[in-house]
């Protein structure tokens, strides 16, 4: 699959057994998983979800939605932080990838679900405060 650097944005090709091995940005070198939250698009989405060997927290959000721009800095801000190395922290466009949006039922945003090797474990609809959504996932995360 090919994936973006979440710190400068180049493209990575990464072979689906690689996931497990922390994989760093050819470029900068920085953590690809970990650190901050990594866009997914309709080529990466569902073999990143099913190929990740830790769970995946995903924000559906779209760049009109007001509530998922505010939301959006305690996303990164948790990404950075210890559930960062816990969790791989993802997000989709729904605006962009209509289609992955529809297959996942998404019918308000931001919604934030949990996957694990593909499956959804929780959704919450809607924003949560920044503590609450630390709490929901350190619950997930184990
Ligand atoms: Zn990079």
């Amino acid at each position: 699959m090919i994936v973006s650097c979440p710190h400068c944005h180049a493209k990575n090709r990464l072979a689906d057994e690689r996931l497990s091995e922390a994989p760093r940005c050819g470029v900068c070198h920085q953590p690809l998983l970990s650190g901050a939250p990594l866009a997914l698009d309709g080529d990466n989405f569902n073999a990143l979800l099913a190929h990740a060997p830790r769970p995946v927290v995903v924000d559906f959000w779209a760049p009109w939605c007001g509530p998922c721009r505010s939301f959006a800095p305690a996303f990164a801000a948790t990404a950075a932080g210890p559930l960062g190395e816990r969790l791989i922290f993802a997000k989709l466009d729904t605006e962009a990838q209509p289609a992955i949006a529809q297959a996942h039922a998404i019918r308000s945003i931001p919604t934030l679900a949990v996957f694990q090797r593909g499956r959804e474990l929780e959704r919450v609809s809607g924003a949560l405060p920044a503590g609450e959504f630390a709490r929901w996932l350190e619950r997930l995360a184990n």
